[in-house]
């Protein structure tokens, strides 16, 4: 499966130089809802009819790390945009 994008993620992307860069792996994606439940702030949403979760606030981002550490199948990779050194 691609990369879903969605409205919504585009439309917060105004200032890139604080975004987080959020990449799921949808072909390791088994839709455990961890990362969802995990995030402490509103990053993730969830695609109710592909069972995955989207990117929605990239700018909420603290990095944390609880969304990669919790994935079971390693599919979250979180990095600062490189527009941030
Ligand atoms: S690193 Fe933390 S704040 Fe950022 S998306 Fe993952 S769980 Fe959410
Ligand atoms: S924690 Fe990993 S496997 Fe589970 S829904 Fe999120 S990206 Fe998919």
């Amino acid at each position: 499966m691609e990369r879903f994008i969605s409205p919504l993620e585009a439309s917060v992307a105004g200032d890139k130089s604080q975004m987080a860069v959020i990449k799921i792996d949808y072909k390791l994606c088994t839709g455990c809802k961890a990362c969802y439940d995990e995030c402490p702030l509103d990053v993730f949403g969830w695609n109710e009819e592909e069972d995955k979760p989207i990117i929605l606030y990239p700018s909420e981002c603290w990095y944390c790390g609880a969304c990669e550490i919790d994935c079971p199948t390693k599919a979250v990779d979180v990095s600062q945009s490189i527009a941030q050194w």
